[in-house]
């Protein structure tokens, strides 16, 4: 069965990226995670709402010990323009100090919400702190910051699917497609 989006079809753009891509390129990721932080105590801290398919397949595929915790922050709100302001809506429950960290983003754009992030999760002294995006957007970027795993380098146009919202819709699509602004 086709899978009915929603009214504003008009608006879903073409597929950027496919299912089978993304499960390809997920079993690398995985696969070298899985080998840098064997024997490592590994805390995988999932950026809301973004990255919950993303690590739900990821997470699948990874083959060591992991433990996986949330944090949301402020996205977009109804604009594809990134606003600057980051907020932390929710946080980590567990302790990360002595562990080694991974943060899971669904795409760097700008760079400041990563940023912001590093910044303050540095503060509580985990062991090691990295970061893994599905999409980079380096196009568009304002702050440096260090991404130790990519999933995809993508141009400058606003994606959505595969978890990424618009509004938040369309984040149920199965692969990241190109969002068409009126
Ligand atoms: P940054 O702070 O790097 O500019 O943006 C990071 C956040 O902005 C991401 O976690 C995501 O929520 C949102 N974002 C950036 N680019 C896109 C995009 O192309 N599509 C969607 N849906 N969200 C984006």
């Amino acid at each position: 069965m086709k899978k009915r989006i929603n009214k504003m079809d008009e608006k879903v753009g073409k597929v950027l990226i496919s299912k089978e891509q993304i499960e390809k390129r997920i079993k690398e990721l995985a696969k070298q995670i899985s080998q840098d932080y064997e024997g490592k105590d590994l805390i995988c801290v999932i950026i809301l709402r973004g990255a919950f398919m993303f690590v739900t397949d990821l997470a699948k595929e990874i083959s060591i010990p992991a433990k996986f915790d949330f944090m949301a922050t402020s996205s977009y709100g109804d604009s594809t323009k990134s606003s600057g302001v980051v907020r932390i809506y929710k946080d980590l429950d567990m302790n990360i100090e002595g562990k080694d960290v991974l943060i899971i983003e669904d795409i760097v754009d700008t760079g400041r919400t990563i940023n912001y992030l590093v910044k303050n999760l540095k503060t509580r002294n985990p062991k090691s702190l990295e970061v893994c995006t599905l999409l980079n957007k380096p196009a568009n970027r304002v702050v440096n910051v260090k991404i130790k795993y990519v999933g995809f380098v993508i141009p400058p146009e606003f994606v959505i699917g595969y978890g990424l919202d618009f509004a938040e819709d369309y984040r149920h699509i199965t692969e990241v497609r190109v969002f068409k602004e009126d």
